[in-house]
Protein backbone atom coordinates (compact mmCIF):
# COMPACT_ATOMS: atom_id res chain seq x y z
CA UNK A 1 0.00 0.00 0.00
CA UNK A 2 1.14 3.63 -1.30
CA UNK A 3 0.65 4.31 2.77
CA UNK A 4 2.98 1.47 4.09
CA UNK A 5 5.67 2.86 2.00
CA UNK A 6 8.52 5.25 2.62
CA UNK A 7 8.43 7.92 0.53
CA UNK A 8 12.23 9.17 -0.73
CA UNK A 9 12.94 12.51 -2.50
CA UNK A 10 16.76 12.04 -3.25
CA UNK A 11 18.76 14.82 -4.93
CA UNK A 12 21.47 13.89 -7.51
CA UNK A 13 24.35 16.22 -7.71
CA UNK A 14 25.98 14.33 -10.83
CA UNK A 15 29.23 16.42 -11.78
CA UNK A 16 28.13 19.39 -9.74
CA UNK A 17 29.38 21.15 -6.66
CA UNK A 18 32.59 22.01 -5.14
CA UNK A 19 32.83 21.03 -1.39
CA UNK A 20 32.60 24.71 -0.01
CA UNK A 21 29.20 24.82 -2.56
CA UNK A 22 28.10 21.40 -1.40
CA UNK A 23 28.12 22.68 2.39
CA UNK A 24 26.23 26.24 1.16
CA UNK A 25 23.39 24.34 -0.40
CA UNK A 26 22.95 21.55 2.35
CA UNK A 27 22.60 24.42 5.15
CA UNK A 28 20.29 26.53 2.73
CA UNK A 29 18.31 23.66 2.14
CA UNK A 30 17.91 22.55 6.18
CA UNK A 31 15.96 24.61 7.84
CA UNK A 32 13.57 24.43 4.50
CA UNK A 33 13.31 20.74 5.15
CA UNK A 34 13.31 20.51 9.07
CA UNK A 35 10.57 18.70 10.74
CA UNK A 36 9.30 17.30 7.52
CA UNK A 37 9.11 13.76 8.53
CA UNK A 38 6.65 11.91 5.88
CA UNK A 39 9.82 11.60 3.48
CA UNK A 40 13.26 10.48 3.61
CA UNK A 41 15.37 13.28 2.49
CA UNK A 42 18.81 12.46 0.89
CA UNK A 43 21.36 14.81 -1.36
CA UNK A 44 24.21 11.83 -2.98
CA UNK A 45 27.04 13.84 -3.96
CA UNK A 46 30.52 13.68 -6.02
CA UNK A 47 32.82 11.65 -3.40
CA UNK A 48 35.47 14.35 -2.96
CA UNK A 49 31.46 16.62 -1.72
CA UNK A 50 30.73 13.59 0.89
CA UNK A 51 32.44 15.11 4.27
CA UNK A 52 31.47 18.83 3.21
CA UNK A 53 28.11 17.71 2.65
CA UNK A 54 27.89 15.32 5.56
CA UNK A 55 29.35 18.11 7.94
CA UNK A 56 26.70 20.23 6.99
CA UNK A 57 23.65 18.07 7.43
CA UNK A 58 24.99 16.84 10.67
CA UNK A 59 21.96 17.53 12.90
CA UNK A 60 19.43 17.66 10.51
CA UNK A 61 16.93 15.23 8.55
CA UNK A 62 19.34 15.44 5.37
CA UNK A 63 21.41 11.95 4.71
CA UNK A 64 24.33 12.25 2.10
CA UNK A 65 24.74 9.17 -0.71
CA UNK A 66 27.16 8.31 -3.41
CA UNK A 67 26.77 8.70 -7.07
CA UNK A 68 28.26 5.33 -8.07
CA UNK A 69 30.21 2.55 -6.19
CA UNK A 70 32.91 -0.09 -7.61
CA UNK A 71 31.72 -4.42 -7.08
CA UNK A 72 35.11 -5.30 -6.00
CA UNK A 73 36.38 -5.41 -2.56
CA UNK A 74 39.77 -3.47 -3.32
CA UNK A 75 42.56 -3.77 -5.70
CA UNK A 76 44.00 -2.49 -9.13
CA UNK A 77 40.90 -0.39 -10.32
CA UNK A 78 41.92 3.74 -10.69
CA UNK A 79 39.39 6.04 -9.78
CA UNK A 80 37.00 3.90 -8.12
CA UNK A 81 35.35 3.61 -5.06
CA UNK A 82 34.65 0.37 -2.96
CA UNK A 83 31.51 -0.12 -1.11
CA UNK A 84 33.72 -0.63 2.24
CA UNK A 85 35.32 3.44 1.23
CA UNK A 86 31.78 4.83 1.21
CA UNK A 87 30.49 2.79 4.67
CA UNK A 88 33.99 3.53 6.10
CA UNK A 89 33.20 7.39 5.41
CA UNK A 90 29.52 6.58 7.06
CA UNK A 91 27.99 6.72 3.71
CA UNK A 92 24.50 4.57 3.72
CA UNK A 93 22.88 5.31 -0.01
CA UNK A 94 24.29 5.06 -3.46
CA UNK A 95 22.56 5.19 -6.99
CA UNK A 96 23.57 2.67 -9.04
CA UNK A 97 22.90 2.08 -12.87
CA UNK A 98 21.79 6.06 -13.45
CA UNK A 99 21.23 5.96 -17.26
CA UNK A 100 24.37 8.48 -17.61
CA UNK A 101 26.49 5.88 -16.49
CA UNK A 102 24.84 3.28 -18.60
CA UNK A 103 25.14 5.56 -21.75
CA UNK A 104 28.69 7.06 -21.32
CA UNK A 105 30.32 4.79 -19.12
CA UNK A 106 29.64 1.23 -20.57
CA UNK A 107 28.09 0.62 -17.20
CA UNK A 108 25.57 -2.84 -18.58
CA UNK A 109 23.13 -4.73 -16.20
CA UNK A 110 26.08 -7.12 -15.24
CA UNK A 111 27.73 -4.48 -13.73
CA UNK A 112 24.53 -2.55 -12.35
CA UNK A 113 24.01 -6.01 -11.06
CA UNK A 114 27.42 -6.57 -9.68
CA UNK A 115 27.33 -2.75 -8.61
CA UNK A 116 24.45 -3.47 -6.23
CA UNK A 117 25.43 -7.14 -4.65
CA UNK A 118 28.51 -5.61 -3.97
CA UNK A 119 26.75 -2.40 -2.05
CA UNK A 120 23.65 -4.86 -0.70
CA UNK A 121 26.26 -6.99 1.27
CA UNK A 122 28.15 -4.41 2.46
CA UNK A 123 24.91 -2.61 4.12
CA UNK A 124 24.01 -0.18 1.83
CA UNK A 125 21.01 1.11 0.54
CA UNK A 126 20.95 1.00 -3.16
CA UNK A 127 18.41 3.77 -5.33
CA UNK A 128 18.68 1.35 -8.52
CA UNK A 129 18.22 2.93 -11.65
CA UNK A 130 16.39 2.05 -14.81
CA UNK A 131 14.41 3.10 -17.60
CA UNK A 132 13.43 3.45 -21.03
CA UNK A 133 14.95 5.50 -24.01
CA UNK A 134 13.18 7.02 -26.85
CA UNK A 135 13.32 4.73 -29.22
CA UNK A 136 11.82 2.08 -26.44
CA UNK A 137 9.16 4.25 -25.88
CA UNK A 138 8.09 4.99 -28.94
CA UNK A 139 8.53 1.70 -30.63
CA UNK A 140 5.59 0.76 -27.31
CA UNK A 141 8.46 -1.69 -25.67
CA UNK A 142 8.81 0.06 -22.64
CA UNK A 143 6.90 -2.23 -20.19
CA UNK A 144 9.15 -5.39 -21.81
CA UNK A 145 12.33 -3.24 -21.11
CA UNK A 146 11.77 -2.11 -17.77
CA UNK A 147 10.70 -5.71 -16.70
CA UNK A 148 14.02 -6.69 -18.46
CA UNK A 149 16.37 -4.38 -16.64
CA UNK A 150 14.40 -5.12 -12.88
CA UNK A 151 15.22 -8.99 -13.46
CA UNK A 152 18.59 -8.56 -14.75
CA UNK A 153 19.79 -6.01 -12.37
CA UNK A 154 18.39 -8.01 -9.40
CA UNK A 155 19.63 -10.91 -10.52
CA UNK A 156 20.67 -13.38 -7.33
CA UNK A 157 19.23 -10.03 -4.92
CA UNK A 158 18.32 -12.17 -1.82
CA UNK A 159 14.43 -11.00 -0.58
CA UNK A 160 16.10 -10.32 2.33
CA UNK A 161 18.70 -7.73 0.55
CA UNK A 162 15.59 -6.42 -1.67
CA UNK A 163 14.39 -4.28 1.62
CA UNK A 164 17.09 -2.23 1.21
CA UNK A 165 16.52 -1.39 -2.69
CA UNK A 166 14.85 1.29 -3.96
CA UNK A 167 14.19 1.30 -7.35
CA UNK A 168 14.28 4.46 -9.45
CA UNK A 169 12.28 4.76 -12.56
CA UNK A 170 14.14 6.74 -14.94
CA UNK A 171 12.76 7.13 -18.70
CA UNK A 172 15.91 8.04 -20.32
CA UNK A 173 14.04 10.47 -23.01
CA UNK A 174 13.15 12.70 -19.73
CA UNK A 175 16.30 13.13 -18.23
CA UNK A 176 17.87 16.80 -17.97
CA UNK A 177 15.98 17.47 -20.68
CA UNK A 178 12.84 19.40 -19.51
CA UNK A 179 10.39 16.78 -20.45
CA UNK A 180 8.86 14.90 -18.21
CA UNK A 181 6.53 11.80 -18.11
CA UNK A 182 3.00 12.83 -17.39
CA UNK A 183 1.83 11.28 -14.03
CA UNK A 184 -0.11 9.12 -16.09
CA UNK A 185 2.93 7.31 -17.46
CA UNK A 186 5.24 7.55 -14.30
CA UNK A 187 2.42 5.60 -12.50
CA UNK A 188 1.75 2.95 -15.36
CA UNK A 189 5.64 1.93 -15.41
CA UNK A 190 6.38 2.43 -11.99
CA UNK A 191 3.54 -0.31 -11.75
CA UNK A 192 4.83 -2.70 -14.33
CA UNK A 193 8.43 -3.19 -12.21
CA UNK A 194 6.43 -3.18 -9.16
CA UNK A 195 4.80 -6.14 -10.76
CA UNK A 196 8.00 -7.69 -12.12
CA UNK A 197 8.67 -7.32 -7.97
CA UNK A 198 5.63 -9.92 -7.34
CA UNK A 199 6.79 -12.01 -9.93
CA UNK A 200 10.31 -12.29 -8.42
CA UNK A 201 9.52 -12.02 -4.98
CA UNK A 202 5.75 -12.37 -3.98
CA UNK A 203 3.33 -9.38 -3.48
CA UNK A 204 4.53 -8.75 0.18
CA UNK A 205 7.38 -7.56 -1.38
CA UNK A 206 6.14 -5.63 -4.41
CA UNK A 207 3.83 -4.01 -2.15
CA UNK A 208 6.68 -2.55 0.48
CA UNK A 209 9.17 -1.38 -2.18
CA UNK A 210 9.63 1.90 -2.97
CA UNK A 211 9.74 2.90 -6.26
CA UNK A 212 10.61 6.51 -7.55
CA UNK A 213 10.18 8.01 -10.42
CA UNK A 214 12.80 10.51 -11.81
CA UNK A 215 13.48 12.75 -14.72
CA UNK A 216 13.08 16.50 -14.86
CA UNK A 217 10.96 16.91 -11.85
CA UNK A 218 10.38 19.94 -10.58
CA UNK A 219 8.31 22.48 -7.98
CA UNK A 220 5.65 22.88 -10.48
CA UNK A 221 5.11 19.04 -11.37
CA UNK A 222 6.16 17.17 -8.50
CA UNK A 223 3.00 17.22 -6.51
CA UNK A 224 0.82 15.75 -9.47
CA UNK A 225 3.47 12.90 -10.14
CA UNK A 226 4.08 12.07 -6.61
CA UNK A 227 0.02 11.50 -5.85
CA UNK A 228 -0.05 8.74 -7.88
CA UNK A 229 -0.43 5.27 -6.03
CA UNK A 230 2.64 3.56 -7.78
CA UNK A 231 5.14 6.80 -7.39
CA UNK A 232 6.91 7.01 -3.69
CA UNK A 233 9.16 9.50 -4.34
CA UNK A 234 11.58 11.17 -6.54
CA UNK A 235 15.04 11.37 -7.77
CA UNK A 236 16.23 14.86 -9.34
CA UNK A 237 18.91 16.00 -10.94
CA UNK A 238 18.60 20.16 -11.55
CA UNK A 239 16.16 20.64 -9.37
CA UNK A 240 18.10 19.09 -6.61
CA UNK A 241 20.95 22.25 -6.81
CA UNK A 242 18.38 24.36 -6.15
CA UNK A 243 17.46 25.03 -2.61
CA UNK A 244 14.10 26.57 -3.16
CA UNK A 245 13.32 23.89 -5.98
CA UNK A 246 14.77 20.90 -4.16
CA UNK A 247 12.57 22.11 -0.48
CA UNK A 248 9.82 22.56 -3.09
CA UNK A 249 9.40 19.05 -4.37
CA UNK A 250 9.82 18.31 -0.50
CA UNK A 251 7.43 19.56 0.49
CA UNK A 252 4.95 17.83 -2.06
CA UNK A 253 5.62 14.96 -0.96
CA UNK A 254 4.55 15.83 2.57
C1 LIG B 1 18.67 12.39 -12.66
O1 LIG B 1 19.81 12.79 -12.81
O2 LIG B 1 18.46 11.29 -12.13
C2 LIG B 1 17.56 13.21 -13.12
C3 LIG B 1 16.33 12.76 -13.02
O3 LIG B 1 17.89 14.43 -13.67
P1 LIG B 1 16.87 15.64 -14.01
O4 LIG B 1 15.97 15.79 -12.81
O5 LIG B 1 17.74 16.82 -14.22
O6 LIG B 1 16.10 15.22 -15.21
Amino acid sequence: MKDTRRTVIAGNWKMNMTPAEAKALVTEVAPLVAGKDKCDIIFCAPYVDIFAAQEAAKGTNIKIGAENVHFAAKGAYTGEISAEMLTACGVEYVIIGHSERRQYFGETDETVNLRTKAALAAGMKVILCLGEVKEERLSGITDEVVAMQTKLDLKDVTAEELKNVIIAYEPVWAIGTGLTATPEQADETCGVIRATIAKLYGEEAAEAITIQYGGSMNAKNAAELLAKVNVDGGLIGGASLKAADFAAIVDAAQ
